[in-house]
């Protein structure tokens, strides 16, 4: 920010802490703080320091500093950002990671800006995200709890052939186990059977051939 821009957030500060204006404050701020834009979170991050809970034993007046705005910009920043997995690209996924790494730069520049919603990685008993699912069930052939084996090895080698219904996802409520992985049990362990409904679902798409 500019020493100017400086200037109107110390003024946002003097609202909370009653600090005088100066020139050489304004000029020192605007230079420890020369990559922070002055934008909403800025004010954001002055107004969330001021009205942040007391820390146990914290008594004096507090006082921010441009560290405090950096770092709580940064934290506001992070929150919209949320957890969130590298997106996959369905229109292209092929693309190289020179263009990978600057479309997810992107991403995450329009997430932490408010603009993009992020991908949420939901808790494991709830089952991922449909767009998260359709992302892992392009991820190569990698069963979880299985070495990375290709299509047909297992047959080759004399093993059984991966049953048919490991080719769909379980459409069970609280299991929806993704392809090529196990149905799961309330507690999370691997099911020796699958799922009903997931064998009927496989019969329905399959016609019954498998
Ligand atoms: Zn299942």
């Amino acid at each position: 920010m500019t020493p100017d821009e400086a200037a109107r957030l110390l003024a946002a500060c003097a609202a909370f802490d009653n600090r005088q204006p100066s020139e050489m404050a304004k000029q020192a701020w605007a230079a420890a703080l020369r990559g922070v834009p002055l934008d909403d979170d800025t004010f954001e991050a002055v107004a969330r320091y001021y009205s942040a809970p007391a820390a146990p034993g914290e008594t004096g007046r507090r006082w921010v500093e441009p560290h405090h705005v950096v770092s709580t910009r940064q934290k506001i920043r992070e929150e919209r950002l949320g957890t969130t997995i590298p997106a996959y690209n369905p229109t292209d996924p092929n693309e190289d990671a020179h263009t990978f790494v600057n479309r997810r730069r992107a991403q995450l520049h329009a997430i932490a800006d408010g603009l993009e919603q992020p991908i949420p990685v939901q808790a494991l008993t709830g089952g991922p995200h449909p767009r998260v699912a359709q992302a892992l069930g392009n991820v190569g052939q990698m069963p979880t709890d299985e070495p990375y084996m290709p299509e047909g090895f297992r047959e080759s080698i004399g093993m059984a052939a991966a049953p048919p219904e490991l080719r769909i996802p379980c459409p069970k409520n609280g299991c929806h186990a993704l392809i090529r992985q196990p149905c799961k049990t309330p507690h999370g362990r691997r099911r020796a059977q699958p799922h009903q409904a997931r064998t009927d679902a496989v019969h329905a798409t399959t016609g019954g051939a498998a």
